[in-house]
C-alpha cells in the first residue's frame, strides 16, 4: 500500500535551516524520507548531525540570502523537487523612527529572495519535467498589522500574495505553492518578545492553547503541504497558531 504522507525518494531545499523553525521542518522532511539540503548564511552542522543521527539523509550548503538573487544556479542538476522558503529576519523600531536600511534589509530576504528563489526552483523543477513543492513561511503578521515591525509586516503579506499568485500560474504545471503561517513560537525572532515580561504575558493570554509554540508544531503542516496527500492544496496558507487567528 503507498503510503501519501511519504517523501521517500524526494530532494528538499530548506532555507534557514540552521536553527528555529527551519532547522525543525529540515528534521521533519527528513523523517518523512526526504533527503534535506540544508541552505543557510551559515552552515547547518547541527541540523545534519540531528537528522543523520535519526537515520536520515542531510547536507549543508552555504547562501546568504541578504543577496536577493543568492539562490541563481541552486537547483540546477541538483534534481530537488521541495523548497521551503523559511530564512527571515525581522527589525524593530516606531513606524516614525524606521531606517530605509532596516526596510531594506528585511524586503531583501524575506520578499524578494523568496521570490527569485523560488522562480529559480520552479525552472530547474519544469526543466527536469518534475514535479514541486513550494511552502512558503507567512506569519500571522501576514494578516494582522503588528507594532513596530513595519517592513516585516510588508514582506510578509507580500510572501501571503505571492503564494496565491505563484499557485495560479503553476498549479496546472505540477508545482504546488503552499504557506504556513506561524503563531507565535520560541526562536532566536521572538525573543525581544519573550525578553518583555508584559508583552510576553498578554500574547499568552490571547493563544487559545494556552501557550506559545515550539518550532516542531510547525513542521507537520509543512510536511504535510510537501506530501502527494497534499497534491489538490495549491495556494492555502494554514495557520498553525494554537488558536491566535480563531479568537
Ligand atoms: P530564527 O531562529 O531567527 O531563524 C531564521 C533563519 O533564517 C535562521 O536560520 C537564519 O540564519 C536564517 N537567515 C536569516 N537571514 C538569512 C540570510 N541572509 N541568508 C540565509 N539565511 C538567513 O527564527 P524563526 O522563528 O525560526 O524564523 C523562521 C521563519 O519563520 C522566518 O521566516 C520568520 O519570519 C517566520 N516566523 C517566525 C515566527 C515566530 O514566532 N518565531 C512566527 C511567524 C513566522 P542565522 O541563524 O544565521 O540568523
Amino acid at each position: 500500500m503507498t503510503n501519501p504522507f511519504s517523501l521517500e525518494g524526494r530532494r528538499a531545499l530548506v532555507t534557514g535551516a540552521n536553527t528555529g523553525i527551519g532547522q525543525a521542518i529540515a528534521v521533519g522532511l527528513a523523517a518523512a524520507g526526504a533527503e534535506v539540503l540544508c541552505a543557510g548564511r551559515r552552515a547547518s552542522d547541527e541540523t545534519v548531525a540531528m537528522v543523520r543521527d535519526a537515520g536520515g539523509r542531510a547536507d549543508s550548503v552555504l547562501v546568504d540570502f541578504a543577496d536577493p538573487m543568492a539562490g541563481q544556479g541552486l537547483f540546477d542538476g541538483q534534481g530537488i523537487d521541495i523548497l521551503i522558503n523559511n530564512a527571515g529576519i525581522i527589525r524593530r523600531n516606531d513606524a516614525v523612527e524606521f531606517t530605509e536600511e532596516d526596510w531594506d534589509a528585511v524586503i531583501d530576504v524575506n520578499l524578494k529572495a523568496l521570490f527569485f528563489t523560488t522562480q529559480a526552483f520552479a525552472k530547474a523543477v519544469l526543466a527536469q519535467g518534475g514535479q514541486g513543492a513550494v511552502v512558503n513561511i507567512a506569519s500571522l503578521l501576514s494578516f494582522q498589522g503588528g507594532v513596530r515591525v513595519p517592513s516585516y509586516t510588508a514582506a510578509k503579506h507580500g510572501v501571503a500574495g505571492l503564494t496565491k499568485l505563484l499557485a495560479n500560474e503553476w498549479a496546472a504545471k505540477g508545482i504546488n505553492v503552499n504557506a504556513v503561517a506561524p503563531g507565535y513560537i520560541v526562536t532566536n525572532n521572538t525573543e525581544a518578545l519573550r525578553a518583555d515580561p508584559a508583552r510576553s504575558q498578554a500574547i499568552l493570554d490571547r493563544i487559545p492553547a494556552g501557550r506559545w509554540g515550539e518550532a516542531s508544531d510547525i513542521a507537520g503542516a509543512a510536511v504535510y503541504l510537501c506530501t502527494p496527500a497534499a497534491r489538490y492544496v495549491h495556494g492555502a496558507i494554514l495557520n498553525v497558531d494554537g488558536g491566535w487567528l480563531a479568537r
